[in-house]
């Protein structure tokens, strides 16, 4: 979930002014949260409340439930954080009506948010349950649904240990046949701004996967030059349940320190507290 927030952070610079480098000031003091952060948080509160999950009718229920109140107090504070318009006409009908149903959306939004699924879950068949629970509330077609899962299959296997090879071959025989035949230079040249999952989400899931930390991820999304926030938000969130599980990275830290404000951090504290993550372990990052 950090990694989602510093990707999308990072990336809130470039989203409409695309760059197609790697080199670039990565602590950007005009960085800032946008949608893809706040949303994220809202998954996170709305499962929070409900944890530990309960697993069946009833308990996925609350759970949307939760989600439709959480996103529309989120648009309502937040109303400038960058929501697409479908989202946003959606939050408009559910603050009047919480009874308000999806809008067949093929976006990336659904696979922005869904990082905190990748961390609560405990196994696949909750991976794909819960994914499938937090994105049908707004983007239920099928390659929304299939983004949002496979972003967070992938940072549920990422930090049970499974490596690199394992993760590409999960991910292209289970989600997207064509990652196995990207090249990241290839990318750079072609990729033009698309918010449709099927143009931005594979492509985020590579930049993972050819990268070397957390902050490499990052900067190979940004690189290119196409939805830069979102695409950096997604690479960043599988990234650090690959690189950083159970422990901060100095980039992290660092960027903590410099750009999150305090209530985020407190959240995503409270997040690892309650899955018994050793992340914020004080133990393991005081060496
Ligand atoms: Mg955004």
């Amino acid at each position: 979930m950090l990694g989602a927030i510093i990707g999308d952070m990072v990336g809130s610079t470039y989203e409409f002014h695309p760059i197609k480098t790697k080199k670039f000031n990565i602590f950007n003091p005009n960085s800032h949260m946008t949608d893809d952060s706040y949303l994220t948080m809202a998954v996170a509160r709305a499962l929070l409340k409900h944890y530990p999950i309960q697993y069946n009718e009833e308990g996925i229920k609350a759970i949307k439930r939760e989600l439709i109140n959480e996103f529309v107090n989120t648009w309502r504070c937040f109303r400038t954080a960058g929501y697409g318009y479908m989202f946003y006409q959606w939050c408009e009908r559910a603050y009047v009506t919480r009874d308000v149903g999806p809008y067949y959306s093929f976006g990336n939004g659904g696979a922005m948010r869904i990082s905190p699924v990748g961390w609560i879950a405990n196994n696949e068949g909750e991976v794909k349950m819960l994914s499938k629970a937090v994105t049908e509330i707004t983007h239920n077609h099928p390659e929304a649904l299939k983004a949002a899962e496979a972003v967070a299959m992938c940072i549920y296997l990422a930090r049970n240990g499974y490596s690199k090879g394992q993760l590409k071959k999960r991910m292209v025989d289970e989600y997207y046949p064509e990652i196995a035949f990207y090249n990241f230079d290839k990318l750079v040249e072609t990729c033009t701004f698309s918010s449709k999952s099927q143009d931005s989400v594979p492509q985020a899931i590579y930049c993972f996967l050819i990268s070397d930390s957390e902050e490499d991820a990052i900067r190979n999304a940004v690189a290119l030059g196409a939805d830069s926030d979102t695409q950096a938000c997604i690479a960043g969130s599988i990234a650090e349940a690959f690189y950083q599980r159970d422990k901060l990275s100095e980039f992290e830290d660092k960027y903590l320190y410099l750009m999150i404000d305090p209530e985020v951090e407190q959240l995503i504290k409270e997040l690892h507290d309650k899955i018994g993550s050793e992340k914020f372990n004080k133990e393991n990052n005081n060496e």
